[in-house]
């Protein structure tokens, strides 16, 4: 799967950053909803591909996100991430040129 296409948690439009999560990748250890400062995930109610609840922002709190990035150091299925908006466009401009 291209990251292009993996799903967004959130996005904040104002500061040009999205959170991602490569959800069939997701063990569930919940690890991102421990770590995270501002409290704003919890585990879902669904189950992916390997058989795991797999997080998503409290409804309401996607705002709170500061792209503190914990969630993406703490996950040890490196699915969790965030992404720079800018970043991603450039890279899009550079893969068409
Ligand atoms: S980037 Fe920081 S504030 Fe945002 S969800 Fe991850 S741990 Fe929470
Ligand atoms: S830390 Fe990673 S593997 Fe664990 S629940 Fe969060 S996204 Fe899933």
């Amino acid at each position: 799967m291209s990251w292009f296409k993996i799903p967004k948690l959130l996005e904040n439009k104002e500061k040009n950053f999205s959170l991602f999560l490569n959800k069939n990748r997701c063990g569930g250890c919940q690890a991102c909803v421990y770590v995270c400062p501002t409290g704003i995930l919890e585990m879902g109610g669904e189950l992916n591909m390997r058989i795991a609840y797999t997080p998503r922002v409290k409804e309401g709190k996607g705002k709170y996100c500061t792209a503190c990035k914990r969630c993406e150091y703490g996950c040890p299925d490196w699915c969790i991430y965030i992404l720079d908006e800018s970043e991603k466009e450039n890279m899009a401009k550079k893969a068409k040129a």
